[in-house]
């Protein structure tokens, strides 16, 4: 199988009741390879700056991530800066600057074309349909949004939602999209949009995945210290679709088998400050605290 992510390489101001972090690296697209690739070996379409650093790459390139989407060009890389209240769920989008990203024309190599997954990270929806084109027949499509195109663009967010077989929001956008306040209606009025699975993210709450025919609840694992919850959702997707790519075939057992590793990774990543838990990560801990996710809700 192979599995081809589309989103934001990029540097993220974060700011925690404790600590603020200037301009370290982050990036929808950055979080979901990594997380990916203790499952398989992603390949990543995006765009950065002169500015970014060399060393990143090379990060990237060790965890045998692909990396030849990725172009380099002149000026900035896009930036985003962030910033959690004392309840880590609540975060507020201080700035973007798009940098680079603003004439991002994804472009895949020809080794791409045949991806039997593909993630939209949450890039601009009127992104989606050249992107869709120049992939010949995915197995699987799944994209993320934000609440920036939901209330900028949510014709073009409901348009693509109908080319995707999985979608990935948090509950309030879930909501906000739906125009449904109560989250289980809302999860079943997008099911008749268009995807047949929506994973709701609910941050320490852990997800609700909607099917056609089943509701599945992920608990997150419990955790006393968070320390930076930026690029949770991203790799609650890396390892969801990681795992897939990897599996036979994809059976509501592998998608419910997904949540858990989704979950599972998302719960590493929030322990540091941006990718920095990546960094020690091995597939020995994730499997670990899998088995733990096991206990924590066997009864
Ligand atoms: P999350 O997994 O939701 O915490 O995603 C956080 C990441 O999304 C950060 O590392 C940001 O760089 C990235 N991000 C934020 N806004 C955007 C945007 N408009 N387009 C692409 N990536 C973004």
């Amino acid at each position: 199988m192979s599995f081809v992510i589309v989103g934001s390489l990029a540097f993220d101001t974060i700011e925690t009741p404790r600590e603020r972090r200037e301009r370290i690296v982050g990036g929808s697209g950055t979080y979901c390879a990594l997380a990916a690739s203790f499952f398989t070996r992603p390949k990543v379409v995006g765009v950065v700056g002169t500015d970014f650093p060399k060393g990143t790459i090379g990060l990237l390139r060790s965890h045998r991530i692909d990396i030849k989407g990725v172009s380099r060009r002149s000026g900035k890389t896009f930036h985003w800066e962030g910033c959690y209240g004392a309840d880590p769920n609540m975060r507020t989008t201080v700035r973007t600057d798009l940098n680079v990203f603003a004439g991002f024309k994804p472009e895949l190599p020809p080794s791409y074309r045949s991806a039997d997954i593909l993630y939209l990270a949450n890039i601009d929806p009127d992104l989606h349909g050249p992107v869709l084109a120049q992939v010949r027949r995915p197995k699987l499509v799944a994209m993320d949004t934000i609440r920036f195109w939901i209330e900028n663009k949510s014709e073009a967010v409901f348009r693509e939602l109908r080319r995707v077989d999985v979608f990935f929001a948090n509950d309030e956008e879930v909501k906000l999209l739906a125009g449904d306040n109560n989250l289980v209606r809302a999860g079943k009025k997008l099911l008749e949009r268009g995807p047949s699975i929506i994973v709701t993210k609910k941050g320490e709450h852990g997800a609700l995945v909607f099917g056609k025919e089943f509701i599945f609840g992920v608990p997150a694992r419990p955790c006393e210290d968070v320390v930076d919850p930026t690029g949770a959702g991203d790799s609650f997707a890396g390892g969801f679709l990681g795992y897939l790519d990897k599996v036979e075939k994809i059976t509501p057992r592998e998608v419910r088998r997904a949540a858990v590793y989704g979950s599972v990774v998302a719960s590493f990543v929030i322990e540091a400050f941006g990718i920095d838990r990546f960094l020690t990560l091995t597939w020995g801990e994730i499997e670990t605290r899998f088995r733990e996710f096991k206990k924590l809700v066997s009864f």
